[in-house]
């Protein structure tokens, strides 16, 4: 059954071409930037920077063009955005646009998509499940329980089509055609992807996943963040979903007409099913071991784990038992970077390995100072050990940008670095000398978790906010957490946050009170779920979404939405 798999798609071959260009990286690299230049010579960008056909060296390109980033080139995205159909980045037009999730910056926005990266996503795509299916081989009649939800898609004033990359990858008319041989079919139908209504669509992933649970081989979300939300509703969900079964009649909760047709045709009653489930729920203990029990052929459990999403490990890894967590690659709506070549490393000690043709690279060594910023370096001369953020150059018309992600470099596979995500480059919290990455907020909230689980709660999610209204200014921090416990452990908690921030100019300003006490605000149980759904609302995908660990004044909605949901606070005595 495997042979048919590996032989239509020959996991051999793509393994010995990844090998084969990671001995070569360096001269790959070269090749690659030749090629982009080349492709989109009559850029009028690149034209403007002093670029022709002769321009086809690294050292030309370094020294005619400047690093850029986001916020350089949206004047220019923007013009295609409006219809404007000269080659302003690229030579050829661009088929649709990437709206990116955005959450950092409280606003999606929007990137080039081109062919090359819809072929891109295809080739990191077959590599990494080369690799993947080496170590855990799936069987080549199952499916695959997929939490991915079609976000809107519309067209612009301009005439272009915008959407998520997601959606732009999965509307693509190559897409179906280039994953057959390696994605097995998903458990739900279509109707349940385009699916308007998210909610309504997670339900009946879960129950269409039910329904084929003995040949769900893996399952899957973009983010441990869609994984856990989707077991925690499950927790909820999961006796109307029995009765669903038992009667083979699909609850009035869904209401979608094209979802209830085609949910119906799956469901017939089934109540041997139903009280398999049952007992199954009944028999766990916390709902440890969730997903093998509900999915006893699943082979792992599969999504982005790192970075941003290692907050969501723990309670994953307590669904899953001792079901393998395998890391998704690494890479952003500008496009991919790296694949995962070692699946087998826990989410913990994950790293990625760049794809030397999907784009020609540097990396901006990150100084402790950031006081003086250094020269970028080649995809083969950086150092084992030191953080770099990415700066990519792309077939979409983008030239050495800074992707604003900070990226450690643990190895190398062959001549091409291994590298582990750390952050996003921007400072979230800072209020004078104090410098605080997102990295930073998650380790002082993950040491002050382990208080609250002494008394068996969970923080769910959490957030931040740099609150300069007061004299002087000073952090906030939201949480919603699993269950009420007593006033002054949560005070404990409050000071374990303060103390959590090591940041020495944190800590010196907040002895001699040039940044006030840390304040903790505990939010009503489902506030996070009102602001994922403000940012579906502005366009995010629900598989794509990624909680903003810091609220901007500029983003006023979701900090009202935060604040009106108050329902206790605390003032960190820890520096008094
Ligand atoms: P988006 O443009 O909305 O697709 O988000 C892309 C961003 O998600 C990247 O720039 C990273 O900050 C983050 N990201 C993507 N892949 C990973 C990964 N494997 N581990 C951690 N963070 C990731």
């Amino acid at each position: 059954m495997l042979e048919k798999k590996v032989e239509t798609f020959n996991m051999n071959r793509v393994i010995e071409d990844f090998e084969e260009m990671s001995r070569n990286a360096d001269q790959v690299q070269i090749q690659t930037l030749k090629d982009i230049l080349l492709k989109n010579q009559s850029a009028i960008y690149l034209k403007n920077f002093g670029i022709n056909k002769n321009t086809t060296d690294p050292e030309a390109f370094k020294a005619l063009v400047p690093l850029v980033t986001d916020f350089e080139l949206e004047p220019y995205i923007q013009r295609m955005v409006d219809g404007d159909t000269s080659p302003i980045l690229t030579g050829r037009p661009v088929p649709a646009i990437s709206l990116s999730s955005g959450t950092s910056q409280g606003r999606p926005k929007f990137i080039p998509f081109t062919d090359e990266l819809m072929e891109n996503t295809l080739q990191l795509f077959r590599t990494a499940f080369a690799f993947r299916n080496r170590e855990f081989p799936i069987d080549d009649n199952g499916r695959a329980l997929q939490f991915i939800f079609s976000s809107k898609q519309y067209t612009s004033t301009g005439g272009v089509p915008v959407g998520t990359a997601t959606t732009n990858v999965y509307r693509n008319p190559n897409f179906k055609s280039g994953m057959k041989s390696i994605q097995s079919p998903c458990c739900s139908p279509d109707e349940v992807i385009f699916s308007p209504d998210v909610h309504q669509a997670l339900y009946c992933h879960l129950l269409s996943g039910i329904l084929f649970r003995d040949q769900v081989q893996y399952v899957f979300a973009s983010f441990a963040h869609g994984l856990v939300h989707a077991f925690r509703t499950f927790e909820q969900v999961w006796e109307e979903i029995v009765t669903d079964i038992k009667e083979g009649v699909l609850t009035s909760r869904i209401t979608v007409p094209s979802v209830r047709i085609a949910m119906s045709k799956l469901l017939r009653p089934n109540p041997e099913l139903a009280d398999m489930i049952r007992a199954k729920c009944l028999s766990l203990s916390n709902w440890y071991g969730l997903i093998p029990a509900l999915f006893p052929n699943a082979k792992y459990v599969y999504g982005i784990m790192t970075g941003s999403m290692e907050p969501y490990v723990k309670k994953l890894r307590h669904y899953a038992g001792e079901l393998p967590l395998v890391s998704h690659d690494y890479g952003s709506s500008e496009g991919w970077i790296a694949a995962n070549v070692t699946p087998r490393l826990s989410p913990e000690e994950a790293t990625f390995a760049v794809v030397p043709n999907l784009g020609y690279f540097e990396f901006l060594p990150v100084s402790e100072t950031e006081e003086t910023e250094e020269e970028p370096v080649g995809l083969t001369e950086v150092k084992i050990g030191q953080e770099y953020e990415v700066v990519i150059t792309n077939y979409a018309g983008l030239y050495r940008y800074k992707l604003g992600d900070v990226v450690k470099i643990i190895g190398f596979y062959n001549k091409t670095p291994q590298l582990k995500f750390i952050c996003r480059r921007n400072l979230i919290l800072s209020i004078n000398i104090d410098k605080n990455t997102e990295r930073d907020l998650q380790l002082s909230v993950e040491s002050a978790a382990r208080r609250l689980s002494q008394e068996k709660i969970e923080v769910i999610d959490f957030s931040s906010h740099v609150d300069v209204t007061t004299e002087p200014g000073h952090y906030v921090i939201f949480w919603e957490i699993s269950g009420e416990t007593e006033g002054d452990v949560l005070q404990d908690c409050c000071n374990c946050l303060d103390k959590g921030f090591i940041d020495a100019g944190y800590m010196s300003s907040r002895k001699c009170e040039t940044i006030g006490a840390l304040e903790l605000r505990v939010v009503e149980r489902g506030t996070f779920r009102k602001v994922q759904e403000h940012f579906l609302g502005l366009g995010s995908s629900a598989g794509q979404f990624k909680m903003p660990r810091c609220v901007k004044p500029s983003n006023a909605k979701v900090l009202k939405i935060l604040c009106e949901n108050v329902v206790s606070r605390f003032f960190s005595t820890a520096f008094d």
